[in-house]
Parts: structure tokens; sequence; C-alpha cells
């Protein structure tokens, strides 16, 4: 008897609620347990996953596997093109395999719902219990809801009850089992279907297909991914520990100081293992909420429910999609307003922002770190966002494709509604009038510009005041033409006019 284990986005053993299930079950039965983890190429190319998060998820799949070994536990790695390619597989490896349970964690975007929910049906009519599970969010999507059983248009209020049901129902973590009687892990080496996942190097080359900026970004991953984002799960928590250590008890402010930390920010940075399910965000709950009560009275009470309330802010997102799944076709939460909005298709000016060429500096900073490392910090993507939505009018489809394209955090919830605030489409967005004017962010958030002229260095030799001050920036550039960096062609001032402009007429 062996039950299956299929690793989705929950690459991990600790907190792992489905797998926590899945060994209890099979422990009580006297079974052993196999997993699966499924390489989708054809399916990721086109949700846009970045090769950041690929090579992420794939060296974590090593790590994965030398943990599994130590519970006697092997996984099988496959690959399939897609979705529906996955499901009939998967529905064949459990017979192959005499699977009489399988259990996973949810995925709550539509087409993943739809799969397995057909998984689910195919898998009745062949005597295989199948088990399913909430366990990617501190609270699931669906829980949160007003008096009158709707669900929250508004962050504030969701947060309140998201704190309240927390502390009522309380939270438990799922330990990592203990390791099992039977040893699967040679028949499940047996089960492969591939061995070309084992660098990124050699999965891009076997099953994507080639662009010149995926080279691009395979070069920077090549060199800076291992380093930046090291796999599996002890990483993913010493990394928890370490910002909990050092970095959480001046959060409220030092989060908005991308300078900090060598140019990475002071923010935990764990967006990245959240995506993918290394780290589980109920023990980055509980784990600050730790902190909070042995700190009590010692003034970092605000910085630590700051950072809670961002967790909150990842649920609150995955809440909205599951409940408006319109969304994750291409829809705005604001549909009428964004439809009657004329956004611009201007490559030209798409290009010079994603390239980091627009001649605003911190904008031009912020997408040169994207590119060159996966990662942007939060304040920034704000501002690069308003930037695209607003002053550029680009159709904020544009770059939210983008972000997916390059983040190695790409989370599509919490991307889109990133995006959707920024461009003042979504829930609980910004109004359309305020539109963040990315020289005085610079002012604030860069006073010594020092992250700017780290990302753009052809600002090296320019005076901080002069780089976050627009008027005077330009004025220096037309003096020191030797400076090769573009002047803007229209002051934020009159672009920022036209966009609110364009939205007022909507209305
Ligand atoms: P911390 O400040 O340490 O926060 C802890 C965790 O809380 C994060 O790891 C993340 O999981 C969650 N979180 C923090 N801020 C937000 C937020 N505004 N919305 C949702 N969750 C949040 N986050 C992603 O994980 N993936 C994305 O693809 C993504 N795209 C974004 C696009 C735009 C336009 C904007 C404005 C924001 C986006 N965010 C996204 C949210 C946020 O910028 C990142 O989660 C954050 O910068 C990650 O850094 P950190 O782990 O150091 O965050």
């Amino acid at each position: 008897k062996t039950n299956l284990m299929w690793f989705r986005q929950d690459l991990r053993t600790f907190d792992n609620t489905a797998f926590a299930a899945c060994c209890e079950h099979a422990r009580q039965n006297h079974a052993g347990v196999i997993a699966v983890v499924y390489l989708t190429p054809k399916q990721w190319q086109s949700h846009r996953k970045s090769l950041w998060q690929i090579d992420l998820i794939l060296r974590q799949i090593r790590a994965l596997e030398q943990s599994l070994s130590q519970l006697n536990i092997g996984i099988i790695v496959r690959v399939v093109d897609d979705f529906a390619l996955q499901a009939t597989d998967v529905l064949e490896l459990c017979q192959q395999l005499s699977i009489s349970h399988l259990f996973a964690n949810l995925e709550y975007p539509v087409n993943e719902l739809a799969r397995d929910q057909y998984i689910a049906q195919q898998a009745q009519s062949l005597g295989i219990v199948t088990q399913w599970f909430d366990d990617s969010q501190v609270v699931a999507p669906q829980r949160i809801v007003t008096d009158k059983g709707m669900p929250y248009k508004v962050f504030t209020p969701f947060y309140k009850r998201w704190l309240a049901m927390i502390e009522t129902a309380g939270l438990t973590l799922s330990p990592t089992p203990a390791a099992m009687a039977i040893n699967t892990t040679q028949l499940a080496k047996d089960s492969r279907n591939t061995n070309d996942y084992i660098t990124i190097d050699a999965f891009y080359r076997a099953y994507l297909t080639p662009t010149a900026a995926l080279e691009k970004q395979l070069n920077h991953v090549g060199k800076l991914a291992q380093l930046l984002y090291p796999a599996d799960e002890a990483a993913a928590q010493s990394r928890l520990d370490d910002f909990l250590k050092k970095h959480i008890a001046d959060y409220n402010i030092a989060r908005d100081v991308p300078a900090l930390n060598n140019h990475l920010g002071a923010t935990s940075r764990l967006s990245p293992y959240l995506a993918i399910g290394m780290l589980s965000p109920r023990l980055c709950y509980l784990k600050a909420r730790q902190k909070l009560n042995s700190q009590q009275g010692l003034g970092s009470e605000k910085d630590i429910m700051r950072w809670i309330s961002e967790l909150a802010w990842r649920d609150f997102y995955y809440d909205v999609m599951v409940n408006r799944p319109d969304i994750v076709k291409g829809k705005a939460f604001l549909t009428p307003l964004d439809e009657s909005v004329a956004w611009r298709y201007d490559l030209a000016d798409f290009e010079s922002w994603y390239q980091g060429k627009t001649g605003v500096p911190l904008v031009d900073a912020a997408m040169r770190c994207l590119n060159s490392t996966g990662f942007m910090h939060n304040r920034l993507r704000m501002v690069v966002a308003m930037y695209l939505s607003k002053n550029l009018l680009i159709d904020w489809r544009w770059g939210e494709a983008y972000f997916m394209q390059h983040l190695v955090d790409g989370d599509f919830a919490s991307n889109n509604g990133g995006w959707q605030w920024s461009a003042s489409v979504g829930t609980d967005a910004q109004p359309y009038f305020r539109v963040m004017n990315p020289f005085s962010q610079a002012a604030t958030h860069d006073p010594d510009a020092s992250y700017i002229q780290y990302w753009v260095p052809e600002l090296a030799t320019v005076p901080a005041n002069i780089i976050n001050n627009e008027q005077k920036l330009q004025t220096y550039l037309t003096q020191h033409p030797h400076i090769a960096y573009p002047t803007l062609a229209t002051p934020t001032k009159i672009s920022r006019a036209m966009a609110i402009d364009a939205f007022k007429k909507t209305s």
C-alpha cells in the first residue's frame, strides 16, 4: 500500500499540511509514502514564470529530495508540458504504483482548481481517494468575510478580522513527520522520466523556447541566484530568524529605505521562499508573534505588527483572486473604470521603462536592480508601477507581465494586486489622482542617492541633491553632456496631469 504526496507550490517538509496528513495516514495504515513533483515547462512559460524562480524550484527539489530520503520517502520528478498532461500523468502514475490515496495542497488560481477538480473526479472512478488541503496562506481564502458573509473589498477591516480569527482559532504547525517504515526511494528513482532538471541550464536547453531576453536572464541567474536565494528549508528558516533578530525592530521605518543592507533593503526578502512554498507563512506569523510577546513594552510592537500586516496583505490578495476569478483572465477589479481608460501601447516608452533608461533615476535604478537580481524592493515596485501606468499611461498588464517574467518571487495574486493597486483599478487601490512623484520618493527614501548611484553608475559623480531634484537634474545634464544619461522628454508634472486627465475622462 502506498500513499502519493504531490508537492506543488509547497516545497517543504515542515508545516506542510497535506504532507503531514499523508504521512500520518500512511503510518496508521502501514503504508509507504512516495512523492511526486511536476515540472511543466510549457505551462510555466505561458504563465511567464521567471528563470530565477524556476532555478530556485529546481534547486529546492534537489534539497527536498535529500530531506525526504531521510524520511525513507522517494520523490519522482516528472516533466510534462502543461496542466492537461499533468492530470493524465498523475492518474496514470497512481495506477502504475497502485496508489490508494493521493494528497495535495490546493492551488487557488482558476486553471489549477479546475485541473484538481478533474483529477478528483477521475480518481474517484478509479477507486483512488484524493485529499486536498488549504496550506499556502496563514488564513485560507474565503474564510474572512463581512458580517453579511461577503468578501472584503478593503484591506483594513479584512486585516482586523484576520487578526481576530487567528487569535480565536489559534494556529498550529505540523512538524516534519518522522521517518516512514517503508522505504520508497528506489521506486521513485525508477519512475522519473527525466534528469534534465539538474541545473537551470540543462532545463532551459531541454525544455524552454529560447529568447534573447531569457538568455540574458539565464546569465544573471547563473551568476547570482545561489548566492542571493540559497535553497533548502533550513536556509529559508534561518533567513526568517536572522530578519527577526536583526531587522524587524526598526522595520516600520527601515522597510522604506532600499539602500540599507548593501542595497538589498532591510525587509525580510522571504518572498521568494513564500512564493514557492519553501517556508510556511504560519511559521512566519507565529515566530513574529513570539518575538512580540517576548519584547512587550520594548517599543517594537509597531514594527512587528507592521510586518505581520504584510503577511495579511498576501492573504488578502489571494482572497481577492479566489473571489474574483476573472482577474486571472486579465480583468481589473474595477472593470468598467479599467476598460474606459485609454491605456497606451507605446513600445519605445515601454522599452525605456524596462531597460531602466527613462531618465527618472529612481525608476531606472529599480528596474536595473530587477533585471540583474530578480528582486525589487516593495516601495520601488510601487514607484515603477505608478510611473508606467500613470506617467506613461501604459496598460498595467504589460508591467504585470514583465514583473512575472523577471521576479524571483513572482506570485500571481500579489503581483496582480500590486499592479492593480498602483494603476488605481484594483481593490482598495490608490485613488487615481494620487500619483507618486518619483523624484520626491527618491528624496525621501534614498536621500543620499546611494541606491540610485549603485544601480545607475552614470550618475555616480552627480551630487545627490541634484539627482533627486527633477529640474536641477535636467539643467545639470544639459550642462554636462558627457554624462550618458537621458534627459526627460516630458516633465513628470505634465505626464502626471495627463494621466489624471485620462482617468477623469472616464467618469
Ligand atoms: P517583507 O516586507 O519582509 O514582507 C514579508 C512578506 O509579506 C513578503 O515576503 C510577502 O510575502 C508579504 N508581502 C509584503 N508586502 C506585500 C504586499 N504589498 N502584497 C502582498 N504580499 C506582501 N510580492 C510577491 O510575493 N510576489 C509578487 O509577484 C509581487 N509583485 C508585486 C508587484 C507590485 C507592483 C507591488 C507594488 C508589490 C508586489 N509584491 C509582490 C508585494 C511586495 O512588494 C513583496 O512581497 C515584497 O517586496 C517582498 O519583499 P520581502 O519579502 O522583503 O517583504
